[in-house]
Formats: structure tokens, sequence, C-alpha cells
């Protein structure tokens, strides 16, 4: 069966290579392959920097106002096909359409029309110096670059496109190998909306467009989603020329259930930060620590939730509310993680293995696993999963629970179930953790900051300061006197 090939979009359309080379995107519910995608060799690369080149003289003389108008019109397309947009994101990775229907779309047109709103706000200072002065001025980087990971390609790409556009940049974005076509599809509706051509370009491959993109020394920035061994060859490359960088990398979060918690919405919160989107959430609450005295009635409710309430299949029907993992590989990954956590010691009280749906035989799914009489030590206590496995633990004491969620080289996200305000707010602030939930989990507005502490991440998405990461500052002092000079 033939399928369509997608080129590389440059300059406001597509362009062909002249590799030829080419890799293949599979449906992960059916393991099939769906379409092609043409790799962006030297010739696509030399052009899409040209073409950024371009772009960024035409976008950066622009009045923000005007690019905002024009952002505004992108958004309104965002929404208008949002449907279809969904089913491209289901179709590439895995994840129901109950959830690509209402979030993926939205939540990336949202943050681009956050940021479109906030351009024009963009101000510069000014201070007088005795009889001189100076003013400031926040001019936009040049030619930047975003990485997408696979869990989240639209949306990843709007969050990085949204604040780059907005303050004056282009960018070049590559997505993920795994998920390609979202990027090219929010290329087309820029390009409709009247963003001019080489302000958004899409270059298609793995880690070695990757690491050309880090490296190139034309490019100012480089915004990166992706896993911290990455990130840190990412940055690595981009001190070549000393480009900026923002990190979004993975995490171990941990969810605190206090004794006096709800533990109905503590069970919900533990459910979402575990199994929505397959458990391919960067913000997992992966370890779930629970107050001895509530363990036992929040394991009760936990698994009787998990057993009866969740539908693995086809991704698209709308029913389905677990999808499958994004590869073959990956899912030998999460299954060989869960085998470490048997023979560990850890006990598997639901799931466990992979899932064979009936509508969905050949996709790689694995079913929802919670692992209870865990410690700490545990491999899967310890790294990212990346899959639909929690890992329960025990805990009797405030300091006692506060130091064992920071234990680790891991800093994402937190949250914490009680209903002691004191104590919910007191227990967040010692928590090292750059996004943190009170008695609720997972959600992420476009007008809060987002990104991780330690390995987790560097510099923040959406929310004001992100703009100012895409700007630098250009200070210019005016002598209103004579100069005096000693020579
Ligand atoms: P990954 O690190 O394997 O790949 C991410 C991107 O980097 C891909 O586009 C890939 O082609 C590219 N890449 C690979 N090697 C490269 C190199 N040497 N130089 C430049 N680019 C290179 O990550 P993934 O498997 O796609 O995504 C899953 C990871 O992403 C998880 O760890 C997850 O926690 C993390 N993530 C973080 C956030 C966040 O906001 N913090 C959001 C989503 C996902």
């Amino acid at each position: 069966m033939t399928v369509p090939v997608f080129q590389n979009f440059v300059h406001g359309q597509f362009l062909a290579n002249q590799s030829g080379e080419k890799f293949a995107v599979k449906n992960p519910a059916t393991d099939q392959v769906i379409y092609e995608v043409e790799v962006a060799d030297e010739v696509v690369q030399k052009a899409a920097i040209e073409s950024a080149k371009q772009g960024f003289q035409v976008w950066s003389a622009m009045s923000p106002i005007e690019r905002s108008r024009i952002l505004h019109k992108a958004v309104a397309l965002l929404r208008e096909r949002n449907d279809q947009l969904a089913e491209i994101e289901v179709l590439d990775t895995g994840k129901p359409w109950q959830e690509a229907e209402c979030v993926d779309v939205q939540t990336g047109a949202d943050v681009i029309e956050y940021f479109a709103g906030l351009a024009p706000t963009q101000v510069g200072s000014q201070q007088p110096v005795g009889n001189d002065f100076f003013y400031t001025r926040k001019e936009p980087l040049g030619i930047c670059a975003g990485i997408g990971a696979w869990n989240y390609p639209l949306q990843i790409a709007c969050w990085k496109s949204g604040p780059a556009l907005a303050a004056g940049n282009v960018l070049i974005f590559k997505p993920s190998e795994e998920t390609p076509l979202g990027a090219i599809k929010l290329a087309e509706i820029f390009i409709e909306a009247g963003v001019p051509a080489g302000v958004f370009n899409v270059v298609q491959g793995a880690a070695k467009v990757g690491q050309w993109l880090t490296t190139h020394p034309q490019i100012e920035k480089v915004s990166f989603t992706g896993e911290v061994g990455t990130g840190k060859k990412v940055m690595q490359s981009a001190a070549s020329n000393l480009k900026e960088v923002t990190m979004e990398l993975g995490g171990k979060s941990p969810l605190i259930v206090f004794e006096d918690a709800d533990l109905s919405q503590a069970v919900s919160a533990a459910m979402l930060g575990n199994f929505y989107t397959q458990g391919e959430v960067c913000t997992n609450c992966t370890r779930v620590f629970v107050h001895r005295s509530v363990y036992q009635p929040f394991l009760d409710e936990l698994l009787e939730r998990t057993e009866h309430n969740i539908i693995a299949g086809d991704p698209m029907d709308p029913s389905v509310n677990l999808g499958a993992l994004i590869s073959k590989q990956h899912q030998q990954l999460v299954l060989d993680y869960i085998e470490k956590g048997i023979a560990e010691g850890a006990k598997v009280l639901t799931g466990g293995r992979a899932l064979s749906p009936e509508s969905a035989p050949n996709g790689y799914f694995v079913a929802p696993t919670i692992f209870v009489d865990c410690d700490d030590d545990m491999t899967i206590v310890k790294e990212e999963i990346f899959g639909p496995v929690m890992s329960v633990l025990v805990f009797d004491d405030e300091q006692e629970v506060i130091e064992r969620a920071n234990n680790t080289h891991l800093g994402l996200a937190a949250g914490v179930f009680t209903q002691n305000i004191k104590r919910a707010h007191r227990v967040i602030h010692q928590l090292a953790a750059g996004i943190c939930w009170i008695n609720s989990y997972g959600n992420s507005p476009a007008e809060m900051p987002v990104g991780g502490y330690k390995q987790s991440g560097i510099g923040r998405e959406n929310g004001i300061e992100t703009l100012d990461q895409y700007t630098q500052t250009k200070s210019v002092y005016v002598g209103m006197s004579d100069i005096e000079s000693p020579f």
C-alpha cells in the first residue's frame, strides 16, 4: 500500500530534499505505517536558514500589534480545525480522542493567544543619569530553534512558537520523528493567517537534524523538550556559539496524600497523574506517597476505579480513555521497568502486562499498573518510566515525606492533598519542584509559568516571564552634555 509522503516545510511551502532519505511513521494503535516523511538534508537545512533570515527581516520589522493581529488569526484557525488536528494527534501518538479533542489543540491555541495578547505590552525603560539618560529596548534574539518530544506534538510546537514569534523572532522547529505531522499543519495555518514565509519553518528528522540545529552558528536560542540525557547533549552542542537554552525535561514527581485529604479527590489526581495520555506526561506523579492511616482506603478506591473505569482500545473510539504507547520499543521499555520492579520486590496490585484490546489488537498497549510494597531505592521509584506505571509508597510523618519526595535529581512537579491550608503551603514551599499543585493535579493554563528544578529543566514555558526569555535587552546611552575627555 502506498502512503502519503510529507516534505519539509520551508519558506511557506513544501520543499523536496535531494538525498531521497525518508522515514516511516506508524500509528501506535495499529502498528501500520500511515505516512512517510522526508529527512531534512543539507539542501533543506541551508534553505531553512536562508528563509529564516529573510523571515526575520520582515517579521521583526512589523509592529508588535501587527504581529499580534496575525497570530490571533492563527489561533482562530487552530480552533476552527480542532477536530481535524486532534485526529492527527491521535493517529500519530496513540492517545485517546477524548483527550486530544478537548486538550491538545486547545491548550496549544491558548498559549499562542496568550502571547499574541502580550506582544504589544513589551516595553523598555528610560532613566536619567545626570544630564544624560539611557533607555532600553527589548529586541528579539533572531533565529531560534525548537525541538519537540512526541507526547504532545502540536501543543509543544504551539508552546514554543507562541512566545518566540510574539517577541519578533523566527523559529525553525523540528518535531519528534515519531510525530512529525502536527507541526506541518501548524506551519500551514501560520501561512494562511498571514505569518510571513520563513518565520516558522519545519525541518524533519531524528537526532542528526536536531544536532545540526543545536550547533548552527546562526541560531541564537534552542528551546528543547525531551529526555534529561538528550537535554544535556543539546546544552553541550548549544555551547558551541553560546546559544540561549530552554530545557523542558523529564520528571519523577511526588504526590503526597495526607491523612486529612479528600481521598476520592486524591485518587482522581493519582489516576490522572499516572494514566492520562497512557502515562506519557512529563509532570506525572509517579511516586504517590500516602499517609499510613489512610493507605488502605486509598488503595481500595484506587484499585476499584483502575480496574473498572479504564477502557483501553481504538483511541479514536470516544469511550476509550487509555491509548497505545508511542512505539513497540517504548512499550518494551515500560514492560522491562515493570519486570525490574517485580524483581526488586515491589508487588503488582493490578496491571503489569501488555494489553491487546479487541478494537486495537496490534497496538502497543500496557495495562494501567499499580505497584505497592515499594521502597525509595527501587529502580521504578527512581527513574522516569513514561508509561502507565504508578508506585505507591507509605509515610508516617510530614518532615519524613518532604525529605523522601525531594530525594531525586529531578524536580519538575509535585502535588499535595490535605484540608489543612497551612500544611499545604508549608509543604509545597519545601518541595524542590517547579510546577506544584495543591488539591489538584496536572492543569497547566497558558498564564502559569511551567518548568523544572534541578535536572528537570532550565527556563520556563508559558506565563509572562517566557516572553522575556525570547528577547534581549539593548541599552542605549544618550549623551546630552559634552564628553569630558582626558585626551
Ligand atoms: P527525546 O529526548 O528522545 O527526544 C526529544 C527530541 O530530541 C526529538 O525531537 C529527538 O529527535 C531530538 N533529539 C534526539 N537526540 C538529539 C540530539 N542529540 N540533539 C538534538 N536533538 C535530539 O525525548 P522523547 O522520547 O521524544 O520525549 C519523552 C521525554 O520528554 C520524557 O523524558 C518527558 O519527560 C520529556 N518531556 C518533557 C516535557 C516538559 O515540559 N518538561 C514535556 C513533554 C515531554
